[in-house]
């Protein structure tokens, strides 16, 4: 017999015990099964596992241990029905749109968002009669405005990549819902700790474990949640014959990982909280973007519905793209790559990495100036990080 933690568990309990599946031998820590597919004593017990008469692990492009371990533990911490693990954020992405999508149906996605998210929405699902109409996520009028008869799903990430604005997602998902439509939320800047998107409204949410989750730059990873008959109407049957799974020997990184994300989670926002107020006044310093702060332009959303601000900022720094530079290349501590949420304090100029792809005008309308840097906190001393920052800052 296997114990459960007792229901109404916090989230630092669940982390360390939900969904842990221990072997004839009792392990305390979790087995990784490294194995592609598992043995049957009979034909006929073959026959009942693959009738699904009989539940068991049949093959690890839709099954494994490790992997349910993972899917299991993000459930219970997100508070939904179920959970599929992928082999990247971007394949969780992909598998939530185009698992729901057929050709002549219309999707409506906030401009805002992760680079590859954008391709998919904007270049990808258009290529297979599915146009898509961006909008700017926090005006709530450009979201009815936008719907159409045949309009299928609603896509928004928030707080959003790298400006850091906030949508109100619950007033997203009414509109969605009124129309017919679903809601799909990319969490990751949120993370599962300080957001929970199926609790205001949302249908399904994505995140790339890549960040947070695995959170010391190891492994690719995604995961998609939701109920368990959206996960099974839309989601399982996608996966299991397309393939883009999660492998076990990720999955049982990200599940030790899971042990310790509230406590990285907790202090990487401290620190970050920290730095904002630390950075906002100074004299080559145009802006602050910060979920923490009071000057934030969604402050009175983020009160309502985030629990916690975020591990990452938004820094305009004053001139564009050579006092950018010169501020990133000043840093000793913080280190310059387009990766967010690691152990290890990051920063990125999204205008020549992240959102290179894009037209200047593009860039302009959501918000990124060749100044923005974007300062992915980790955990190193927060008093050594502000003092990395501001002596950076002032060598500009
Ligand atoms: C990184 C990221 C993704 C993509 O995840 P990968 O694991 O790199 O495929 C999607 N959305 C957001 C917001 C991200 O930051």
């Amino acid at each position: 017999m296997q114990k459960t933690v007792p229901p109404g568990s916090r989230p630092e309990t669940l982390l360390v015990h939900a969904g842990t599946l221990r072997s004839e031998f009792n392990e305390t820590s979790e087995a990784l099964f490294l194995t592609q597919g598992h043995v049957y004593e009979t034909a006929e017990e073959c026959e009942r596992r693959f009738s699904g008469e009989e539940p068991g692990f049949l093959y690890a492009r839709f099954s494994n241990p490790t992997v349910a371990m993972f899917e299991a533990r993000m459930a219970a911490l997100e508070g939904a029905g179920a959970a599929r693990a992928t082999a990247s954020g971007m394949a969780a992405v992909t598998a939530a749109l185009l698992g729901q999508l057929k050709a002549g149906d219309h999707v409506v996605a906030s401009r805002a968002l992760f680079g590859s998210c954008l391709y998919v929405i904007e270049d990808l699902l258009p290529r297979f009669g599915v146009p898509s109409t961006l909008v700017d996520g926090t005006d709530l009028d450009q979201w009815r405005a936008a719907v159409r008869p045949e309009t299928r799903t609603f896509f928004l990430e928030s707080p959003a990549n790298p400006t850091l604005e906030v949508i109100d997602i619950a007033a997203v998902a009414d509109i969605a819902h009124a129309a017919g439509a679903t809601l799909v939320v990319d969490n990751v800047f949120a993370t599962p700790l300080w957001q929970k998107p199926l609790a205001l409204g949302a249908d399904c949410v994505v995140y790339s474990t890549t960040k947070h989750v695995d959170g010391q730059g190891r492994c690719l990873g995604g995961i998609v949640l939701a109920s368990a008959d959206f996960i099974a109407a839309h989601i399982h049957t996608f996966l299991r014959q397309t393939g883009p799974a999660m492998s076990p020997f990720n999955a049982w990184v990200m599940l030790k990982a899971l042990e310790t994300l509230p406590i990285r989670i907790e202090r990487q926002t401290q620190s970050a909280t920290a730095i904002a107020e630390a950075l906002a006044g100074h004299r080559n310093v145009a802006r602050v973007v910060y979920p923490g702060r009071a000057d934030h332009p969604q402050a009175e959303v983020i009160r309502r519905q985030m629990t916690g601000p975020s591990t990452l900022l938004a820094l305009e720094v004053a001139g564009g793209k050579a006092e950018a530079f010169r501020f990133m290349n000043a840093l000793r501590i913080a280190r310059i790559s387009n990766n967010l949420g690691d152990a290890k304090s990051l920063v990125t100029h999204p205008a020549t990495s992240t959102h290179q792809r894009l037209k200047p005008e593009e860039r302009a309308r959501m918000g990124i100036s060749e100044g923005l840097v974007r300062l992915s906190i980790g955990l190193e001393h927060a008093d050594d990080l502000t003092a990395d920052f501001l002596t950076a800052l002032d060598a500009i």
